[in-house]
């Protein structure tokens, strides 16, 4: 087998070893089936048994309850920027947009189509270097819908816990930390993410929609737009990315086996806190972007002192096999992104190589 590399890609991002050898191994022909998933139509048998155990293993992980439908959706998160105010911002038309980065203000510009919006948190002058608390939330207690970002990627700040929005439903964009951890499911309206970072390959984004918000959705809207008639046809209204669907099943069985999200999230403090510790220790040669309150553990942004450093480090990394530690192009420095699926003994090499890199540079 060939050898693989370190992967610190922010998306579409590594995924765990077992799973891609599961999916090698299957890839030919699904045991007892004689055919590829490749292959398969949605509306077989076994495809029904692979959607539904990925729906079944998503509620045990996150202990949903029946008062929520799960979907798997094509367009990715930025799909979900259009969809969620088209479906849920009537019959008020006005909703609160909590902005915490770049994909936070893409969803705010596409809610500006729909309806009357208001920013209600902005951490921008901060260099969105960090989330806003509580107090500093301004919400109108009678909006349609509350939007923030759990995680956001190309700063690498998250939110320890959810914004309290009080009866107002919480929409959430958590593409890049979904199921990093157990978080409460009964706290949100609706939450989205693009599968492509933390649970899957690009092309199936997970919406999972509190059922009493369903009847927002007007019979005025295009078809395909229509979380309804998603639910109707358990996301097969068309053909979904079953392909996707397979591949997230198989990450929710391989989080089951590993201990469920309780043990990944432990493992993900300790494997964030490798490079932290190392950022922190570093006498300021390598410089965090986000506060420290506000750390991400999905994606560790940082800097050196110069743009020509930085270049250095990221070709020094990629000879020595850690790829992807560029920062995203509208920011710079450096971000690793270290998923669930990314192993422990890579950071400690990381660090290794970083510490490494400073005493021949600092
Ligand atoms: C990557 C990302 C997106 C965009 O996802 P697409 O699937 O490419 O549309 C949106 N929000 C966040 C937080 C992301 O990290």
């Amino acid at each position: 087998m060939q050898k693989r590399i370190y992967n610190f890609s922010a998306g579409p991002a590594i995924l765990p070893e077992d799973v891609l050898l599961e999916a090698q191994e299957n890839l030919f022909s699904l045991p007892g089936v004689g055919m590829s998933i490749l292959e398969i139509s949605h509306r077989s048998k076994t495809f029904d048994k692979i959607i539904e155990e990925a729906k079944a293993d998503l509620k045990i992980l996150l202990d949903i309850n029946d008062n929520y439908e799960i979907l798997f959706l094509q367009g990715g998160a930025s799909l979900q920027f259009s969809m969620v105010p088209l479906n849920l911002m009537p019959p008020k038309n006005k909703a609160d947009y909590i902005l915490t980065g770049s994909w936070s203000k893409k969803a705010l510009k596409e809610a500006k189509r729909v309806g009357a919006v208001k920013i209600a948190a902005s951490t921008e002058e901060n260099k969105f270097n960090r989330i806003p608390k509580q107090s500093e939330l301004n919400l109108d207690p009678d909006a349609s819908y509350v939007h923030f970002t759990s995680n956001n990627t190309i700063y690498g700040t998250e939110w320890k816990s959810e914004p309290e929005t009080g009866n107002v439903p919480l929409v959430c964009d958590a593409s890049s930390d979904m199921l990093h951890k157990k978080i409460d499911v009964n706290k949100y309206g609706l939450i989205y993410a693009g599968a492509q970072k933390n649970m899957g390959p690009s092309g199936v984004t997970l919406v999972i929609i509190r059922k009493d918000l369903l009847e927002r959705s007007a019979d005025s809207l295009h078809t395909m737009l229509n979380y309804k008639i998603h639910v109707e046809n358990n996301s097969m209204y068309n053909t979904p990315s079953t392909f996707g669907i397979y591949i997230i099943g198989l990450v929710t069985k391989w989080l089951k086996k590993n201990g469920g999200l309780d043990a990944m999230y432990k493992t993900n403090k300790e494997k964030a806190e490798i490079l932290y510790n190392c950022i922190d220790n570093s006498n300021g040669f390598y410089k965090g972007h986000a506060q420290k309150d506000s750390r991400s553990l999905m994606n560790v942004t940082f800097n050196l002192a110069t743009e020509e450093l930085e270049k250095k480090l990221i070709s020094e990394a990629t000879a020595a096999g850690f790829d992807g530690l560029k920062g995203h192009r509208s920011v710079g420095g450096l971000r690793a992104s270290i998923y669930n699926a990314f192993p422990k003994k890579g950071l400690e090499d990381l660090v290794v190589f970083m510490k490494e890199f400073q005493s021949k540079n600092g």
